[in-house]
């Protein structure tokens, strides 16, 4: 098993619904046992503005798939809840990023691992540190407190409801 880290984003149709959805097909994932899930933030839009506000979250996901296999899992997913590929950072239902995948580093035609915008994205360390605490380490080294001072733009604003009938920070139940 290998402990993952899903970004979930979504900015169009129904955010918080899609995500819902989303957090419990992976849970339901073949191969894989779902972790915690953190809080969701709300913050304004990477590169075009002429969009609706993102809500994202961060999904632990343990998991014995390869990486490729687990990104075409990803993508099927986001299929499903109607993601339609526009133009880069643009609006869409459902965007899920393989952030972390064990202490792997990948450079493959497909998947870049770690996801290369999360030393920069606030909507990416903000919950991964409500995940894996501010001292957890990246591969490469820097520590997600240094990111998160280091980060540019102002910080995500944190909800009050969250992805789990409990609100942030819960385990949802798998298919054991
Ligand atoms: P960004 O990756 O900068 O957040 P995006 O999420 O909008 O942008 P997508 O349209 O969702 O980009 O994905 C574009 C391609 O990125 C996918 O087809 C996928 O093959 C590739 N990709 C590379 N690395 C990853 C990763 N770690 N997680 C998800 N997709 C990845
Ligand atoms: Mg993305
Ligand atoms: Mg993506």
């Amino acid at each position: 098993m290998q402990r993952c880290y899903i970004g979930l984003g979504a900015n169009l149709g129904h955010p918080l619904r899609q995500l819902r959805d989303a957090a419990r097909a992976l849970a339901g994932l073949p191969g894989c046992r779902p972790g915690p899930l953190s809080p969701l933030y709300r913050s304004a839009p990477l590169g075009p503005r002429d969009q609706p506000d993102f809500l994202n979250a961060v999904a632990a996901l343990d998991t014995v798939l390869a990486p490729l296999d687990l990104l075409d899992a990803l993508q099927h997913i986001e299929a499903g809840a109607g993601r339609v590929r526009g133009r880069r950072w643009g609006p869409r239902t459902l965007d899920l990023d393989l952030l972390l995948y064990g202490d792997r580093e990948l450079q493959l035609p497909r998947l870049t691992v770690p996801h290369p915008g999360i030393a920069e994205r606030a909507f990416v360390l903000w919950p991964l540190a409500d995940l894996c605490g501010e001292d957890f380490r990246l591969p490469w080294g820097s520590d997600i407190g240094t990111l998160k001072r280091a980060c540019p733009g102002p910080a995500p604003e944190r909800q009050a409801e969250g992805l789990g009938p409990a609100g942030g920070g819960v385990e949802l139940d798998g298919n054991e």
